[in-house]
């Protein structure tokens, strides 16, 4: 059922900075599909509509032959309606302001469907980190830090690691910020190294989030692993966490890729093998490996567009934005969707999987796993007490189970996609922030 809506307020500042545009806007654009289906004063969406601050950098490094590079980078605050702003650096050629404040809202969405006390936020560097070397690498990093001074810090924005930046590089960044804060500062950066007051599960969180939506699907349709396939788009951290824990309970990773292609073998693969081998050479090579050794199997070569066109009966896009669009999604033949990745399915894609009956877990919900356990180790940085790898999991595990149950309901209730429900009751939870501050319904009613 939907609920009348009254109309939409005057934008402030029509025009202002930030305003919507192409990536941006179509982001935003599917709150308005949502909004439908809960009673929400316009207000909510209006204030989501325009990022709260955008940061654009140049960062000077100086390159191991003596050169000097100007790098650009960002960071948006999309809203702190809900906390400090939260959300991961990535470091990418193609790499843009449309993107970054796209993924910023997304966080906003995420961190309220999962009931985190954060805003949103996400901030990217224009680089290919393929080319820097590791001394290279860490002057960016720094400087980047040094750039967006009091932009981030423990209480207004916390990054963490996303496309192509890793444990190492949030440990050098918290360094850094905490050497000019003359004070060491852990809770300002998550996904950092055990060593620098990182969180025991972190790194493998975001795969194991989406490992447990699966789990908990596998219970409720009595789906058996070892007859249910998998192909994997992306082998980065994400994807190959969540290849490690479905292997481990049987399922059949019959495809993989990374950004240079991917293998394809029907009797799937030995995931494990597959991460030594990737990390040992960095390339993806299907092979069994004992010990050290590694053996070459016999698999066959495939592009990322047939890997997303294979029958499977889970696949799981863990790479990048927009890579089901309408141009290939009528040949899409998953039984179910898994959005490791953020943004991986368009809005036009979405239509056409809901007609073929695909299910979609939408990665605001899919990827979760990330932030959560983000969430645990800004938690502990800020007490002092860390936790053991069990009781995180056990944390993680009730948190991502109870929002998967409650979005299912609003799913069945409304008879709308798992993408439509997530953002109906991450809209819920803002919609108390904005209340909580007053809206017109309240400042122009009489007081007296
Ligand atoms: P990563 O850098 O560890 O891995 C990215 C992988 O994608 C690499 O294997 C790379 O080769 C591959 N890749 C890059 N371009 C590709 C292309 N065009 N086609 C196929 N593969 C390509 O990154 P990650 O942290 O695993 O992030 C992957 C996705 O998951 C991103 O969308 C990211 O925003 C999302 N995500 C990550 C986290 C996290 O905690 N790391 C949390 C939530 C969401």
């Amino acid at each position: 059922m939907t609920h009348p809506q009254p109309s939409l307020p005057r934008s402030a500042h029509p025009g202002a900075f930030g305003r919507a545009t192409g990536a941006f806007e179509r982001a935003i654009g599917r709150l308005d599909a949502a909004a439908g289906y809960t009673s929400l004063h316009p207000e909510v969406i209006e204030r989501l509509k325009v990022p709260k601050a955008v940061l654009n950098v140049s960062i000077p490094v100086r390159m191991d032959n003596g050169e000097l590079r100007i790098f650009e980078g960002y960071r948006v605050h999309h809203s702190d309606l809900r906390g400090p702003g939260k959300g991961g650096l990535r470091f990418h050629p193609q790499a843009n302001l449309d993107e970054i404040k796209s993924l910023a809202f997304w966080m906003t969405c995420k961190c309220a469907l999962l009931d985190l006390p954060f805003g949103g936020a996400k901030g990217g560097i224009i680089v290919d980190p393929k080319l820097l070397s590791p001394m290279e690498l860490e002057r960016l990093s720094r400087e980047f830090i040094v750039r967006l001074g009091s932009f981030i810090g423990p209480e207004t924005d916390i990054p963490a690691p996303d496309v192509y930046t890793n444990p190492r590089i949030m440990g050098w960044m918290m360094d850094e910020y905490s050497r000019l804060a003359g004070r060491r500062t852990p809770a300002v950066i998550t996904g950092k190294p055990l060593g620098f007051g990182g969180s025991r599960g972190r790194n493998s969180a975001t795969g194991r989030g989406g490992y447990l939506l699966i789990q908990e699907l596998a219970r409720q349709r009595g789906w058996n692993p070892a007859e249910t396939s998998v192909a994997i788009q992306g082998f980065g951290n994400a994807g190959q966490s969540i290849a490690r824990l479905l292997h481990a309970d049987g399922y059949r990773i019959v495809a993989v890729s990374d950004s240079r292609g991917g293998i394809h073998r029907e009797e799937g693969f030995d995931a494990p093998s597959l991460i030594h081998s990737k990390n040992e050479s960095n390339r993806l090579d299907a092979v069994y490996c004992q010990a050290s050794v590694c053996e070459a199997v016999e698999a066959k070569r495939i592009s990322n567009d047939e890997l997303l066109e294979l029958e499977v009966d889970i696949l799981i896009p863990a790479a990048m934005e927009d890579v089901i669009t309408g141009a290939n999604a009528a040949k899409v033949r998953a039984g179910t969707i898994v959005e490791l990745a953020n943004g991986p399915i368009d809005d036009e894609a979405d239509r056409i999987l809901a007609e073929k009956g695909i299910l979609v877990v939408p990665d605001i919900l899919a990827n979760a796993g990330g932030v959560t356990v983000s969430y645990f180790e800004w938690v502990q940085n800020r007490s002092g007490d860390y936790w053991s790898e069990e009781e995180i999991f056990r944390r993680l595990e009730i948190r991502m189970k109870e929002q998967f149950a409650q979005v299912q309901k609003i799913a069945q209730d409304h008879d709308i996609t798992l993408r439509i429900a997530a953002y109906v009751l991450a809209l819920r939870r803002i919609a108390e922030t904005v209340e909580a501050l007053g809206t017109s319904r309240y400042f122009t009613k009489s007081t007296l």
